[in-house]
């Protein structure tokens, strides 16, 4: 399993304005974009679920989880392998099954 890099709160510059922003890295290291907020960061990255645990998931491995429960329509929850369960915002393009 190759090594999965993870967003990165940095300063960079943008806009002119020297501030934090998170970097996201593509399998290499090397950084793909900067982006707002950590999960637009993973997003931009390939990764729709991950765990404390460290665990990542793409849209695909993420649909292969356990589904547990669907909140509101809004968050799917599923179990990571490492049994914690985890959750997401549910998008127009998934494919609920409960
Ligand atoms: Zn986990």
């Amino acid at each position: 399993m190759s090594k999965r890099y993870r967003p990165q709160l940095r300063w960079t510059t943008y806009a002119g304005q020297r501030r934090q922003m998170w970097a996201g890295y593509d399998s290499a290291g090397h950084v793909i974009g900067w982006y707002l907020d950590e999960e637009t960061a993973w997003h931009a990255m390939g990764i729709v679920g991950h765990c404390a645990c460290g665990a990542t998931y793409t849209a695909q491995q993420w649909a292969e989880l356990e589904l547990v429960g669907v909140v509101d329509r809004l968050f799917q929850q599923r179990n990571c392998t490492c049994g914690s369960t985890i959750s997401r915002e549910t998008t127009e393009r998934d494919n609920l099954t409960c």
